[in-house]
């Protein structure tokens, strides 16, 4: 029998054991471990006073991998499309400016015109020295598209992704795609317009909430033998062991001591949780994982009463640089997003407060963050009507802050991980998260699917 025990039952972990499991070899055991009382991790719906608020994720930015797997839950039928063409907004000079995505902001109001002119002579920037390994993503936007882009384009982008500081994130492990087309062409915006057509990538969700992707997950993994232990937080993990006997490789110990044997060990974890558990047979990597810092944010959700949803709040949302006056980071307009699970009437806005530019913003009390954010939405937005909900939420580790020199972490983690595994027919140990394989559910789920067979 082999025993697959996957740490962490967000939607990598789910996602993990419902593909493993949809053909299982005979006598395979996939236990999925979860600190939480319930499983989907960072993507939480919350269905309260009428209303689908997200705790954290709003939306999915589709892969193909994303688009089998809502097939294979049956979701299909479910799923809600964002507007491609909704605008997305950026203050400047105390107004909201209209972007275009990608690099079509560069023709946009949204920044000065001197940054624009400088920007569209990134073709003509000499090529990066052959030595830079990494730089921070200012630094980078800086060099190739002057100091106004790195200002009003890359400080809003990276707190709205990453809730980041440009200064200190790092541009090959933060945006390996803008990374990689200056590499390859010598400058960013010839790299992606010659990167190969994929399919469009959608923004959905679902008609209950992203919830409904951690549900049928959790649903269906179970259907096809997924075992999930829920408030199951690992307190001690020992091993590798030689031999793959009864006793196992690896034995798990939650907290009310009880212990798994393990044959696999997949981690989901967040860096510091995952050298917590492993450090002690991660030499090289461990200690520079326990010390990843990440970012806190707060979240204000709030109801409006409003004439028109639309028309109150037009588009995706939008960014706030700092020294704009705002303490928010950014607004996500939710009931514009996917208006039809929204009452009529009504418009929901979903504020954030906090990352490594604002750390102290999440130490703030419930009613000074619900009366920030009411405040400051209604400056943006002065037609909006009462309020008719409004609920915070704190996320104490909500993203992974990837240092300038991170690729460097993740080589070191792949000899651990080279030295542990070898010689195996299956590994020991397989890891992945948002630290070390990127951001966003779309990505995470294609992860899944990729090393579900391997296990
Ligand atoms: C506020 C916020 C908004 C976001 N918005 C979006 C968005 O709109 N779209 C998007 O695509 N992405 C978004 N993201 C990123 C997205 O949420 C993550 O990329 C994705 O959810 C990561 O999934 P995961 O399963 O890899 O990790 P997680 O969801 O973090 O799951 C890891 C799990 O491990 C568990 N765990 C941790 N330590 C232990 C332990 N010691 N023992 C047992 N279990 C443990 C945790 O409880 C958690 O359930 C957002 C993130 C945040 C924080």
């Amino acid at each position: 029998m082999r025993r697959i025990v996957v740490l962490g039952g967000g939607v990598t972990g789910l996602a993990l054991g419902f593909l493993r499991n949809r053909c299982p070899a005979p006598g395979d055991d996939v236990l999925i471990l979860e600190e939480g009382p319930t499983p989907g991790g960072t993507v939480r719906t919350i269905r309260e006073e009428g209303f689908i608020l997200e705790a954290g994720p709003v939306s999915l930015r589709t892969t193909p991998a994303s688009d089998r797997l809502v097939e294979a839950l049956g979701l299909s039928d479910d799923v809600l499309v964002a507007d491609p063409r909704a605008p997305r907004w950026i203050v400047r000079g105390g107004r909201a400016r209209r972007v275009a995505p990608g690099p079509s902001i560069l023709l946009g109001g949204a920044l000065p015109l001197a940054a624009r002119l400088r920007a569209l002579a990134e073709p003509f920037v000499a090529r990066r020295p052959a030595d830079l390994a990494d730089e921070s993503v200012h630094d980078f936007f800086e060099r190739r598209f002057g100091p106004g882009v790195a200002r009003w384009g890359a400080e809003p982008l990276v707190s709205g992704v990453w809730a980041d500081d440009p200064r200190t994130l790092s541009v090959r492990s933060a945006f390996p795609a803008l990374w990689e087309a200056e590499g390859r062409a010598g400058s960013v915006l010839r790299g992606l317009a010659a990167a190969p057509r994929t399919r469009p990538r959608r923004t959905i969700s679902f008609r209950g909430g992203l919830g409904a992707l951690a549900e049928g997950l959790a649903e269906q993994g179970v259907r096809a033998g997924v075992r999930i232990e829920l408030d199951a937080e690992i307190a001690g993990i020992e091993g590798p062991f030689d031999g793959e006997g009864n006793g196992g490789v690896w034995r798990v110990q939650i907290a009310d001591g009880t212990v798994y044997p393990a044959d696999t060990l997949v981690s989901t974890l967040d860096a510091p949780a995952f050298a917590e558990a492993l450090g002690p047979r991660l030499p090289r990597s461990g200690a520079r994982l326990a010390a990843l810092p990440y970012s806190r944010l707060a979240i204000v959700l709030q109801a409006f009463r409003t004439e028109s949803p639309g028309a109150a709040l037009p588009g995706l949302g939008l960014l706030v640089p700092r020294g704009e006056g705002l303490r928010s980071l950014g607004v996500l307009y939710l009931s514009s997003l996917f208006p039809s699970r929204v009452p009529a009437g009504v418009a929901l806005t979903t504020s954030f407060f906090g990352g490594a530019l604002d750390p102290s913003a999440p130490d703030l009390c419930e009613s000074d963050l619900l009366r920030l954010a009411e405040a400051e939405v209604r400056r943006l937005h002065p037609l909006l009507g009462p309020r008719l909900h409004g609920r915070t939420l704190k996320w104490p580790s909500a993203l992974p802050r990837l240092p300038v020199g991170h690729h460097e972490t993740l080589r070191l983690l792949d000899a651990d991980l080279d030295d542990l595994n070898a010689g195996r027919e299956r590994p020991r140990l397989v890891v992945t998260g948002t630290w070390r394989d990127g951001l966003g559910l779309g990505n995470r789920i294609a992860r899944a699917e990729e090393l579900a067979p391997l296990l």
